[in-house]
């Protein structure tokens, strides 16, 4: 029984063909482009429509983490961006007078295999994920097509894109009258906060009671030079300001309005300079290249699926960008729902799995608003008073308790007989440096890890696991790995041949021993099902069955080639 989302009943709408894709994809920004090039990653088929006629060209998103980077690797496309990208030492708070506040401790390793924390510039992002796609023979993109109507029936989506084109004196692009009609199995809309899919869906979104306007200039490095103050929040209650690298060529700042200001004084690029005299650049130094007033708010969708159509990124959520993790979570979206995805098209799973998406991913992206809301608060004080006690506490002693970054809690995922979840369940997976036959590398460069991976301490996960196990494992896309002590390493050697992998730096090594397990199920979206000792595997590997049973068709079964990550420029 369809169901029409618009009306939408056009005899002069050109079809394309009979063909069901497996999906389509709105919207071709950061997220909807993590997803196309994943997608591309399987070799599975899609297109991605976007009504820009190119990229937007310019830096928008400035942090990332280390896992985002490890997503990029395993697509080929964290090079140029890493290249680009200022690794952060640290992230700083200062008053009004100059005085350090508070240090984030931004200058670690993260489990992934990256620094934890990079400032980059998301034009050069945008543009490799891109690149992945245009190479790949079963992701089509098209640019210049804006997605204008969907109707849902019983095994399909059909949805209706509209050509535009760009008209001198018009900001955005134009629709033009020409109609075209796809369909597919699934379509996620990647369409951005303002996302049409959103409102035909009828999808309300919590309001998490944000809503402030800040100034935005983004500035092209003509010369280098050096600020005093160079990467955090400048806590000045007049006037809250944050101050970004963007990546080696670019630079960021934002600025709060007072809700008695008129953005449109905010715009011009006096004003801008105006504001931009303290840190002492001038017009030599820098070339403004956006001047923006942004509203920031923090929202999240009731709904992110209504039957076969999902809500991915900004389209889903929404937040302030204190802890730059609006397009991070957006990513992740695209990760959680790519495998899920693939195991259903598959036939490998039911359509049920496809419900663990919002489960799993709307408590993370709540967790990281909550943190973003508090984290803005103290630095954004602006009644004199307050900020002057905030002073005090601070040089007092006072540090904010620091939250625990977001971990899965629902959804695929280890648990225990009274439903607990059993750690490292839930966690981020690591990936290591390993050395196989010659080559030392990031894991995912040298072996394949885009399915599930059971990566063992001790022994050949296979056969604790038994054949039976194995043979339904494999069918799920699992790979089976043994890291092995380095002989160098605090371990006593062992003898390595070629086929063997080897912990080089006992990275491995100290992440089994901290968590008191011998092996792990980690997802293809880099999350761990859970881990145990070699003793437990069986039972570990008989809950992940079972879990993945119950929305697994009887008799389904599939084998996959092993995908190796797309070897690429950058380095760890
Ligand atoms: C000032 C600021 C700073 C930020 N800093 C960070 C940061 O440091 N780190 C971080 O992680 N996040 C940050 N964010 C958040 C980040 O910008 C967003 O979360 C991210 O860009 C969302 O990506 P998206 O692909 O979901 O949406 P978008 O980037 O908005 O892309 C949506 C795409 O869909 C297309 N589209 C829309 N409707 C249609 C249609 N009907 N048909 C076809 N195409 C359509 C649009 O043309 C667009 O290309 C920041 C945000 C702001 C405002």
């Amino acid at each position: 029984m369809p169901t029409y989302l618009r009306s939408q009943d056009d005899d002069s709408v050109k079809a394309d063909g009979d063909k069901i894709h497996d999906l389509l994809i709105i919207g071709g920004g950061s997220v909807g482009l993590t997803l196309g090039a994943t997608w591309a990653m399987l070799g599975r088929d899609a297109v991605v429509f976007d009504r820009q006629p190119e990229l937007y060209g310019l830096p928008r998103v400035g942090h990332i983490d280390h896992e985002i980077v490890r997503i990029l690797q395993q697509l080929g496309a964290e090079g140029p961006t890493v290249e680009d990208a200022y690794a952060t030492k640290s992230y700083t708070w200062i008053n009004a007078e100059g005085e350090t506040l508070l240090e984030f401790p931004w200058g670690e390793d993260g489990i992934s295999g990256w620094h934890s924390d990079y400032m980059q510039n998301s034009a050069i992002l945008e543009r490799s994920l891109l690149d992945r796609l245009l190479e790949s023979e079963t992701v089509e993109h098209m640019p210049s097509w804006e997605v204008v109507d969907l109707v849902q029936h019983d095994d399909h989506v059909e949805l209706t894109a509209e050509r535009t084109h760009m008209v001198p004196g018009e900001p955005r692009p134009v629709l033009t009258g020409e109609h075209r009609r796809f369909r597919g199995r699934y379509v996620v809309a990647c369409d951005g906060a303002n996302s049409r899919t959103r409102h035909m869906l009828g999808v309300d979104r919590d309001d998490l009671g944000f809503n402030e306007k800040w100034l935005v200039i983004d500035a092209r490095i003509k010369r280098p030079f050096s600020l005093a103050f160079d990467s955090g929040q400048v806590c000045d209650p007049r006037r809250p300001t944050t101050v970004l690298p963007l990546g080696k060529d670019h630079r960021r700042w934002e600025w709060h309005l007072r809700p008695d200001e008129n953005p449109e004084d905010f715009l011009q690029p006096d004003k801008g300079w105006e504001l931009l005299a303290p840190f002492d650049v001038t017009e030599d130094d820098i070339e403004p290249v956006r001047q923006l007033v942004y509203t920031f708010e923090a929202r999240i969708a009731r709904r992110w699926r209504s039957g076969r159509v999902f809500l991915a990124g900004d389209a889903a959520h929404t937040m302030p960008p204190f802890m730059g993790q609006g397009m991070c979570s957006g990513m992740r979206d695209a990760r959680n729902l790519a495998w899920k995805l693939d195991l259903v098209l598959s036939g490998a799973a039911d359509e049920t799995l496809l419900d663990t998406y919002q489960a799993e991913r709307d408590p993370h992206v709540r967790d990281w608003t909550v943190i973003s809301l508090e984290s803005g608060k103290i630095p954004c004080i602006i009644d004199p008073e307050e900020a002057r006690k905030r002073d005090e506490m601070f040089r007092a002693g006072f540090r904010p308790p620091m939250p625990d970054f977001p971990q899965l809690i629902h959804g695929i995922l280890h648990r225990a007989a009274d439903g607990s979840l059993v750690a490292p369940a839930g966690e981020l997976g690591l990936q290591g440096r390993v050395q196989v036959a010659d080559r030392t590398d990031l894991f995912d460069r040298l072996l394949p890890t885009t399915g599930f991976t059971i990566v063992s301490i001790t022994d050949d996960p296979r056969t604790a696991l038994g054949p039976q196990r194995t043979a339904a494992l494999e069918r799920l896309g699992c790979h089976f790995y043994t890291v092995r002590p380095s002989a160098s390493g605090t371990s006593s050697p062992t003898d390595i041949v070629d086929t063997d992998i080897v912990d080089v730096d006992g990275t491995y090594a100290d992440y089994f021993r901290t968590r008191g397990i011998e092996v792990v199920i980690n997802r293809p979206d880099f999350y761990v099902f859970g881990g145990s000792d070699m003793s437990g595997l069986t039972a570990l590997a008989d809950d992940f069955l079972d879990q993945t049973a119950a929305a697994q068709p009887t008799g389904a079964s599939r084998h996959r080639e092993p995908v190796t990550a797309t070897p690429s420029r950058g380095h760890a």
